[in-house]
């Protein structure tokens, strides 16, 4: 501002300082003194309210002192001396202020007498006194006496002990409030008995009732009032000890005064001195003028127990410097400042405005030039940081990726190849530094993908994912993914092409392995499903091509649930491995084996000119895996039933190859297994009417669609019959009437014959008990048992369950079972027949002499009948041999004291052959066929006999 004004100005600039600064200076000296005042202000008011709380807190704590004391007397009945003792002397420990505790009690005039033989029992010579003008004396007679009878400490208050207190008006009426508010009442000041000063101490008193007295009311409480007990306090000491304790004692800044009354009278006057007389010296009147001395003053009344106390406090005169030296050095301080101030301006003003303007012109600019490098030198210097930065984000970037960098010139070779090829791809950069790519890697040129690629580049375009194999410096096969794209300059002229490469050998062997995992058997290591359709695929082009037949079988292991069920898995495994090896070794290497599932295997035969397809090699497959197998320390024989489909066969699709060998490989099961079949067309159908009867089968049951026929057995001795077999019929609505034959083998495969079996065996019961209740004469009935059956789980609890239900006796129920039952697990079906026998069911061996069994085990079971297979009898005219096996298993039946039963028999010859060699009973066509129950029931009633029968 200085600078624009004329030359005149600067003396007025000179003259404005001063006059400013003396302002300066006079404002600054008040506010400081001002401040000043407000902090000794503040600091009184805050001393003296301090004092004023600490007193209020002393007081009620003395009432309260009374209060926990008066506490004894409202909760101990009657109260002890002792306990008195006890209880206040810590309370007069703790509390100095306290005079004595007392407790005055009611004592009327007849109690006189008794009540001071009990004071002299204490302190001989006592009676009770009182006061009169200043002297105790022995109290005249009254009507009712307020004794001090409890008094603590004694000693330096013996005077009071027995003084009566009644004529006190001043103690009676705070008594009188005391009873009246229900709470503690204090005195104003009094003087002591036991103390020759005046007025110095008061009591406090809390009524003391008559235990149990109702007390809502106050002239309840004055009826059931027995004394009361009061705390003498020591009015200055009071106050001392308050002051003392909160450490507020001893402030020479301040005088306290206070009154035991409402405002402040001296002759109340019970701590400190009085108010000071008013400022009468010359300085003190100085001082009032300066307003240097605050006068600060402060009055506070309370009220305790009903008592007012009245506290005043008033600053101590202090020395004007103490309290306000900050104020007149600041004055002084700023003075003086402002006149060097002023003569400091006055002198350089002149100067310093013509160097000024001087300056401050070249300021300008050298700030604008300035200014205009700072701009270049930073704008260059973000450019180069920018730079910078980039090259090293680049090489930060090749180094962390697992690309390297790669440029070509124009002619497509390599002329810069950075980012670690080396490292990262196995091969070294100068390998093909020079060269262009179709050069360096093999089968590149002249391959269709290599061709394309350099169709792609002659033309300038960008490729991405190239990917190729190449051999690494240490010989192994590396592949490498690359992406480039062209280079031009800025006037679109090529100059060459740019990428990156990577090497990606791991992907691509995790690719490879996952790809032989997915069309492979874990187990076995064999192709699995999926490669095999692949595998077929490529067989049957080549068979249309070549016009070769392909053979399509399908390998099943013979029994090796029993093994698994047997061993354990890890044998099954075991054996799994074993064949998958041995039909692998059995083949060519052109051939495939694959796992088809569980112990199926297929293999794929396709036919060369050299060597035509023929039966042997089935069989020597089937003889591979026959050879004995090791399995747990025990040698296993393993067969296989194998089922073959050839193509092409007339009009078959290729994809029923699998399926037809299927149904070849069941059929040459059912044929015993261990033997192979070729499929036909023929066999299709079998297997399509097995599919359609097992769909039917699984609802037969529900719709109630069997029935059972019952065949008579009879006894050749008396020719009576003496039983009869239940068997199953099925009578389904489109199929007619299907023959056991037909469906029994279907439902023991899929499971079903176990819920058909049980309603079996419950409608034969039930039909032979009804036959009973109807009055016929008691049979056996007899019930076949399917292989299923026998091993499911429960069956002696079921058996058990039907002839309980029913009512049969078990003796009227014969269980039939073929020899195969005890074939797999010889231990546990002896175990089921024992089971079964213990029921008290009859059991027979059904078919006997069909199966592989042995007469001798016979011994070892509780069997009761055997029943010779009707393929013996039927043969007994024409093969000798058959007739003398029925003969031999007679006998031998007979020898194990088994009864026979010769089944089939359809001719008066073949009875009479079973008659001489001593058969016990007999069923067949010859006596009756089976018969719908109430067919048979006929029979029984019209007591048909085999004496009937035509010769
Ligand atoms: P199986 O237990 O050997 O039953 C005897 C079979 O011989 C019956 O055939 C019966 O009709 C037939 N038969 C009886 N006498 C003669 C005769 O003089 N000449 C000829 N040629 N045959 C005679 P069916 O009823 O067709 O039963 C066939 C098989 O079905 C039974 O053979 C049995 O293995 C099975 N089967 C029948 N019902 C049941 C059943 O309820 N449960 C089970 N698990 N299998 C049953
Ligand atoms: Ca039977
Ligand atoms: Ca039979």
């Amino acid at each position: 501002m200085l600078r624009r004004r004329p030359l005149p100005a600067l003396a007025a600039a000179a003259a404005f300082t001063l006059a400013g600064g003396l302002a300066a200076s006079a404002l600054l000296g008040l506010a400081v003194a001002q401040l000043e005042f407000d902090k000794i202000g503040l600091s009184f008011q805050q001393r003296a309210s301090l004092r004023a709380a600490a007193l209020r807190r002393g007081l009620d704590e003395a009432v309260e002192v009374l209060t926990v004391t008066n506490q004894l007397f409202a909760t101990v009945q009657p109260v002890t001396r002792a306990q008195f003792h006890d209880f206040t002397a810590p309370l007069l420990a703790r509390h100095r202020f306290i005079q004595a505790f007392n407790f005055h009690r009611l004592v009327s005039d007849a109690e006189r007498a008794g009540f001071e033989a009990g004071m002299q029992r204490l302190r001989p010579g006592s009676v009770i006194t009182e006061m009169k003008d200043g002297a105790i004396r022995r109290a005249p007679a009254r009507s009712s006496y307020s004794v001090v009878d409890f008094l603590e400490p004694m000693a330096g208050n013996e005077a009071a002990f027995g003084l009566d207190v009644a004529g006190n008006a001043m103690l009676m009426a705070t008594v009188g409030r005391a009873v009246e508010r229900d709470g503690a009442a204090a005195t104003g000041l009094l003087s002591l008995a036991q103390d020759a000063r005046p007025d110095s101490a008061f009591e406090i008193v809390l009524p003391v009732y008559r235990a149990g007295a109702p007390l809502a009311s106050s002239a309840q409480r004055r009826a059931a009032l027995v004394g009361d007990s009061a705390v003498i306090v020591r009015a200055a000491a009071l106050v001392e000890q308050i002051l003392r304790a909160a450490d507020l004692a001893a402030d020479p800044g301040l005088v306290l005064a206070v009154y035991a009354s409402e405002r402040a009278d001296p002759a109340r006057l019970v701590y400190g001195s009085a108010a000071p007389p008013e400022a009468r010296t010359a300085l003190a009147g100085l001082r009032r003028v300066l307003a240097l001395e605050a006068g600060e003053r402060y009055a506070h009344t309370l009220r305790v127990a009903g008592q007012p106390w009245h506290v005043t406090l008033h600053g101590a005169p202090r020395a004007l410097l103490a309290d306000h030296l900050g104020s007149l050095s600041t004055l002084a301080g700023a003075l003086l400042f402002t006149l060097l101030m002023t003569a400091f301006v006055h002198t350089y003003a002149r100067r310093a405005r013509r160097v000024e303007l001087l300056v401050e012109e070249r300021t300008r600019d050298l700030k604008r030039s300035n200014q205009r490098l700072i701009d270049d030198v930073s704008a260059r210097r973000r450019t180069e940081q920018a730079l910078q930065e980039s090259e090293q984000r680049f090489r930060q970037l090749v180094a962390l990726s697992s690309d390297w960098y790669w440029e070509q010139d124009r002619h497509y070779r390599f002329v810069d190849i950075t980012g670690g090829i080396g490292a990262k791809g196995g091969v070294a950069a100068e390998r093909y530094l020079g060269k262009t790519r179709w050069e360096t890697v093999e089968g590149m040129a002249g391959s269709a993908w290599g061709e394309a690629h350099i169709a792609a580049v002659l033309a300038h375009q960008g490729f991405s994912n190239l990917e190729y194999a190449t051999v690494s410096e240490t010989g192994e096969t590396r592949w490498f993914s690359i992406n480039g794209e062209p280079v031009f300059d800025a006037a679109g002229a090529f100059r060459g092409y740019r990428g990156t490469g990577t090497d990606i050998t791991a992907r691509k062997l995790a690719e490879q392995r996952i790809h032989h995992v997915a069309q492979h058997d874990v187990l076995t290591g064999l192709p699995n499903r999926s490669l095999l359709q692949d595998r077929l695929g490529q067989a049957l082009a080549h068979a249309l091509r070549s016009a070769q037949p392909v053979w399509v079988m399908l390998v099943d292991l013979d029994r090796f649930k029993f093994v698994n069920d047997s061993m354990g898995h890890k044998a099954g495994d075991v054996l799994l491995v074993t064949v998958a090896a041995r039909l692998r070794a059995a083949l060519r290497e052109s051939d495939t084996v694959a796992r088809l599932s569980g112990d199926e295997f297929v293999v794929i035969l396709s036919e060369h000119p050299e060597q035509r397809l023929a039966v042997d090699v089935v069989q020597r497959l089937m003889d591979a895996v026959a050879q004995p197998v090791l399995l747990g320390g025990k040698e296993f024989f393993v067969t296989c039933s194998v089922g073959v489909a050839v193509f092409p066969t007339d009009g078959a699709p290729a994809e029923s190859l699998i399926e037809h060998a299927d149904i070849a490989m069941y059929r040459a099961k059912k044929l015993g297994r261990n033997n192979f079949q070729f499929y036909t067309p023929a066999m299709n159908e079998e297997a399509q009417e097995r599919v359609r009867i097992e769909g039917a089968l699984r609802k037969a049951l529900e719709r109630n669609e069997f029935v059972l026929h019952y065949q008579p057995q009879v006894e050749l001795a008396s020719g009576r019959i003496v039983g009869m077999e239940a068997l199953l019929r099925w009578q389904h609505p489109e199929l007619g009437m299907v023959a056991p034959n037909r469906f029994i083998g279907v439902a023991e495969e899929t499971g079903l014959i176990v819920p058909i079996g049980a309603w079996v065996m419950r409608s034969a019961c039930a039909q032979n008990r009804a036959w009973q209740d109807a009055g016929l004469a008691p049979l056996k009935v007899a019930v076949n048992l399917s292989a299923r059956q026998f091993g499911a789980p429960g069956l002696i609890d079921d058996v058990q369950a039907v002839l309980a239900d029913t009512g049969l006796a078990a003796s009227l129920l014969e269980i039939e079972l073929t020899e195969s039952l005890f074939m797999s697990d010889v231990g546990q079906a002896v175990e089921l027949l024992h089971g079964l026998k213990a029921l008290g069911v009859g059991l027979s061996i059904d078919d006997f002499g069909t199966g592989y069994s042995s007469l001798s085990y016979l011994s070892h079971f509780p069997i009761d009948v055997l029943k010779i297979d009707r393929s013996f009898v039927a043969d007994i005219q024409r093969d000798a041999n058959d007739a003398a096996i029925v003969a031999s298993i007679i006998a031998l039946a007979h020898n194990l004291k088994l009864a026979v039963i010769a089944e089939g028999v359809e001719t008066a010859e073949q009875l009479a052959y079973l008659r001489r060699h001593g058969c016990d009973q007999m069923q067949g066509y010859y006596f009756s066929r089976p018969l719908p129950a109430a067919e048979f029931a006929r029979l029984l009633e019209r007591q048909a006999c085999l004496a009937d029968m035509p010769a």
